[in-house]
């Protein structure tokens, strides 16, 4: 029965799906209570961040354990290049059978389609929420139906049809909740009646931030599209007034397709529960990076901002972690293939960028964990909303970020300049990051240590642009 000792791991991730639309992360305003059973029977992650807020590389970096400069994969308009190493070739080669479903967008046909999965179907690009095509190793139909209950379906049937000797690794890849927030017709009609509360810091007017924010073009009151809000604005209202109907129409769909996840990830545990798998799997819910959910008048992502940068990060394996359990510590999209190469006790490549979370996971986390983490946003001024290059480094007390004004390592990018800018946000007296501190000298000192880290940093996950 040696197989019994590698688990099987069940790899759900939804695209764009915020932790504060989660109510095991303290949503006010939604409930998500098939996501809470992961939290409650497992492990909640309170601080897991990705290196590069925006949807390929994040996927890059997930399959890879490498940082986007050196996985190829930097911005949107990068393809993935299956011919290097990832998770999936690798417990391949060591016993596991292995598939992805659903979200793939690293591009497609020759070496950028998915790789060493034994089988894969996949949305072309972002896909589509209603009766989407789809790509089954290789072959392009159309399927009728809502993407998230079809990647569930198609997920639960390949479970269904393996092979029950061997251990599995499943990519479940959610479409939802990405723009342009195509509810079904089972959430349709929820929050019909309510008003969804506004955020803290929903008329942020960003004169405590970087001239970087005033510039980006994902404010809810201006750049969302009567695509994205399925309706005309009514005429007549002010521009507050506006704002709020905005915010109103979107958050909503938002959610609905949020609920259709919830609903479709309790569909998944039910069936791991019945086929009796649940013990011996590790299940695990995230999202590819946070979102703005109206958080400083905006949608969107790619900021370093918490809103954004954040990942929801819940993980259950009964066999180790503690049911119930919370962490502060620090986790990054990097250490997630290096986590199941340890629970799979295969030999973790030393060209991997990360680091497994299995000792947080089981309560002993090391004296010299991580207390500091790396981000990079590759694009620039050239692509959709504008949010300017940056680097910068979070700790568990402050953010510093450098807006270097280029395209720097962005080969595809026009090449608009900008004066140079920094932003450092005390996160305990500021966590919404409205109050921009790098110019108070009563930080002069503490800006000295976090540039020494940052470049400590930048250089050791080889970032040497
Ligand atoms: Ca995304």
């Amino acid at each position: 029965m040696e197989n019994n000792k590698q688990p099987n791991i069940v790899f759900i991730m939804s695209d764009d799906h915020a932790a504060h639309a989660m109510s095991c992360y303290g949503s006010k305003i939604n409930t998500t209570p098939n996501l809470d059973r992961i939290a409650d029977e497992g492990m909640r992650f309170d601080n897991c961040f990705c290196t590069n807020s925006i949807c390929a590389p994040s996927r890059a970096t997930i399959l890879t354990g490498l940082y986007n400069h050196e996985n190829g994969v930097k911005t949107l308009g990068d393809n993935f290049d299956s011919r290097q190493p990832t998770i999936q070739r690798i417990l391949g080669e060591n016993g596991y059978q292995t598939a992805l479903i659903g979200k793939w967008h690293l591009g497609h046909g020759g070496h950028h389609d998915p790789a060493d999965f034994d089988y894969w179907n996949i949305f072309p690009g972002q896909g589509d929420y209603h009766d989407p095509v789809m790509i089954e190793i290789g072959e392009e139909k159309k399927v009728k139906g809502y993407a998230t209950d079809l990647v569930t379906d198609i997920s639960i049937d390949w479970i269904k049809n393996r092979d029950v000797n061997r251990p599995f690794m499943l990519m479940c890849h959610h479409k939802a909740p990405h723009r342009p927030w195509d509810p079904d017709e089972r959430h349709a009609h929820l929050y019909e009646d309510v008003d969804i509360p506004e955020p803290e810091t929903f008329h942020d007017d960003y004169s405590g931030k970087a001239s970087a924010a005033k510039e980006a073009t994902m404010r809810i009151d201006r750049d969302l599209r009567v695509r994205d809000v399925k309706a005309e604005p009514p005429e007549g209202l002010s521009q507050k007034e506006l704002k709020s109907w905005y915010y109103q129409r979107y958050i909503k769909d938002y959610l609905r397709c949020v609920a259709s996840v919830d609903y479709n990830v309790g569909r998944i545990l039910y069936y791991l529960d019945e086929a009796g798998l649940t013990e011996d799997t590790i299940i695990v819910y995230t999202s590819d990076q946070g979102f703005f959910l109206g958080d400083h008048g905006w949608y969107d992502k790619r900021f370093m901002y918490e809103e954004s940068l954040r990942m929801p990060f819940i993980i259950r394996y009964p066999r180790a972690i503690k049911a119930g359990s919370v962490t502060k510590d620090f986790a990054l999209n990097v250490d997630f293939p290096e986590t199941f190469l340890d629970y799979a006790g295969i030999e973790i490549p030393s060209h991997m960028q990360g680091r497994s979370l299995r000792p947080v996971l089981e309560g002993k986390t090391p004296e010299d964990w991580q207390t500091s983490m790396y981000y990079r946003y590759w694009e620039h001024l050239s692509v959709e909303h504008k949010v300017g290059a940056h680097y910068g480094i979070r700790t568990h007390k402050y953010k510093l970020i450098y807006y270097y004004g280029e395209a720097l390592g962005n080969a595809d990018a026009i090449d608009e300049q900008r004066t140079p800018e920094w932003e450092l946000f005390d996160l305990d007296k500021d966590p919404y990051e409205m109050c921009n501190v790098y110019n108070d000298p009563n930080y002069a000192e503490k800006i000295e240590v976090l540039k020494k880290e940052l470049y400590r940093l930048k250089a050791e996950v080889r970032d040497y642009e």
